[in-house]
C-alpha cells in the first residue's frame, strides 16, 4: 500500500563531490601536516597565483573568508567613519555587516527583479560626495550590470568592490569575476561554486599597492615584521584549506558547466511540466556568463512558504536566500528604515526559492524536484476550485 520511498534531494550535496576526489584532497591534506607550515606559506602563495592567473588578474590574496575579504578591501581603501558606500539590501548579511564594521554608514540602493543585483539606476540616485565606493553583489551567480556602474564611477571618482561570494567564475563582456572592479572578495565557503571544508576567502585586484596593503592588514597590519604599520586583525588563510583548494580548483570549469546544464534543465523540466505561470525562472541577461551557484525561481500568488513546506516534507532540500531584506533587519533599526523603502527587494525576499543544485545533481533527482512543485500546483488549483 505504501507508495515508493523516493530518495532525499538535498539542497547541496557536497559529499559526492568528496567522494571523487577523496584520495587527491587526502593527499594534499597530508602534505600540509608534514610540511610542518599551517599558516600561510607556499601553499597559500601557490593558490594566490593559481587564483590570480583564473581571474585574469594581477594580484589575489587569501584570507580567512569572504567577510574577511570583503572587510579587507574596505580597509585597502581606507573606507570609515564619515564614508558611505552603496549596497543593494538583497544580499546575505556579510556585505552590509563588513561596511558598518568601519564605521561608514551603508546607503541602499534597490535590485533589478530580474536579476535580483544592485539597479545602476538607483545606485546613479544615491551618490553623495560622501560615496566612497560602490559594493554590488553578483547575487547566485550572475554579475550585476557593470557598465553603467562603471561610468559612474568613473565620474565620480569611486571605486567599485565585487562581492563575488556567489561567483567565482562568472563572466561579464567575457571578463571574469576579479577584474570587474578595484578589489574583488571571493569566499570559499564548503556551498559556494569553489568550496573547501572550512572557511577560507580570498581578494583579486591589479592594484599592487591595494594588493600589498592586504597582505598586511590580514597580518594585523604588519610591516616588517612586528612593526605594525596599519590597524590589523588576523584574516590568515590557513595552508590545509589552500591545498585542498588547489585540488578543485582545476576541476571548477567542468563543475560549472554541469551547473549550468542542469539550470537548463530545470528551466526545460518547468517548461514541460506548464509551471512558468507559477515559477518564475532564472533571467540571463545578454553578455553575462551565469555560474548558477543557485537556482533561483519566484513563487507566484503567495505561496512560496506553503511550496517551500510540501517539498521539504517530501525530503527536497530548498532554501530561502533571503527571506528579510537587510535594510529591516533588527541590528539596523537606528538606519531609519522602514517598510516599503526598496520594494523590489521586499518582493524578492516573499518570492524565490533555491531549489537543489550541484554539479552532480542528476535528471531524476531535478525531475523529482520539478513532478513535486507540479503536484503542489494541481493541489492547490483543485483547492482553488
Ligand atoms: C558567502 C557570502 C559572503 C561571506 O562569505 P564567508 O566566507 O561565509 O565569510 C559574503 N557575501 C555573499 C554574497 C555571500 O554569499
Amino acid at each position: 500500500m505504501d507508495a515508493i520511498r523516493h530518495p532525499d534531494v538535498p539542497l547541496c550535496d557536497l559529499l559526492t563531490q568528496y567522494r571523487s576526489l577523496q584520495a587527491e584532497v587526502e593527499q594534499a591534506v597530508c602534505r600540509v601536516l608534514a610540511s610542518g607550515q599551517a599558516i600561510l606559506g607556499p601553499e597559500v602563495a601557490a593558490l594566490e597565483k593559481e587564483v590570480a592567473d583564473y581571474c585574469g588578474a594581477a594580484y589575489a590574496v587569501g584570507c580567512g573568508s569572504g567577510t574577511d575579504a570583503i572587510s579587507l578591501a574596505l580597509h585597502a581603501l581606507d573606507v570609515g567613519p564619515g564614508d558611505e558606500v552603496i549596497l543593494p539590501p538583497f544580499t546575505f548579511f556579510a556585505t552590509l555587516g563588513c561596511v558598518l564594521r568601519t564605521g561608514a554608514r551603508p546607503v541602499f540602493a534597490d535590485i533589478d527583479p530580474q536579476t535580483y543585483n544592485i539597479d545602476p539606476l538607483q545606485v546613479a540616485n544615491k551618490i553623495t560626495p560622501r560615496t566612497k565606493a560602490i559594493l554590488p553583489v553578483h547575487l547566485y551567480g550572475q554579475t550585476a550590470d557593470m557598465e553603467p556602474l562603471w561610468r559612474i564611477a568613473e565620474r565620480h571618482h569611486i571605486a567599485i568592490i565585487e562581492d563575488a561570494a556567489q561567483a567565482f567564475g562568472a563572466e561579464y563582456q567575457k571578463k571574469r569575476t576579479g577584474t570587474l572592479g578595484a578589489i574583488a572578495c571571493f569566499s570559499f565557503y564548503p556551498s559556494k561554486n569553489l568550496g573547501t571544508y572550512g572557511d577560507a576567502g580570498m581578494v583579486v585586484t591589479n592594484d599592487p599597492d591595494w594588493a600589498n596593503k592586504m597582505k598586511a592588514l590580514r597580518v594585523h597590519g604588519m610591516e616588517p615584521k612586528y612593526y605594525h604599520k596599519y590597524l590589523g586583525w588576523n584574516a590568515r588563510l590557513d595552508a590545509i584549506h589552500a591545498a585542498i583548494l588547489r585540488v578543485k580548483l582545476p576541476h571548477i570549469e567542468r563543475w560549472t558547466a554541469q551547473r549550468q546544464a542542469a539550470a537548463q534543465r530545470y528551466d526545460q523540466l518547468i517548461e514541460q511540466a506548464h509551471l512558468t505561470q507559477w515559477l518564475t525562472r532564472p533571467v540571463v541577461k545578454p553578455q553575462r556568463r551565469h555560474v548558477f551557484n543557485q537556482y533561483i525561481v519566484r513563487v507566484a500568488k503567495g505561496q512560496r512558504d506553503a511550496l517551500v513546506k510540501h517539498l521539504k516534507s517530501e525530503g527536497i532540500g530548498c532554501e530561502i536566500y533571503y527571506p528579510l531584506s537587510l535594510h529591516l533587519q533588527e541590528c539596523v533599526r537606528h538606519l531609519g528604515y522602514q517598510v516599503g523603502d526598496f520594494p523590489a527587494s521586499e518582493e524578492a525576499s516573499r518570492e524565490v526559492l533555491a531549489l537543489p543544485i550541484f554539479p552532480e545533481i542528476t535528471l531524476e533527482q531535478q525531475k523529482r524536484v520539478v513532478e513535486l512543485c507540479a503536484a503542489f500546483v494541481r493541489r492547490h488549483n483543485r483547492l482553488a476550485a
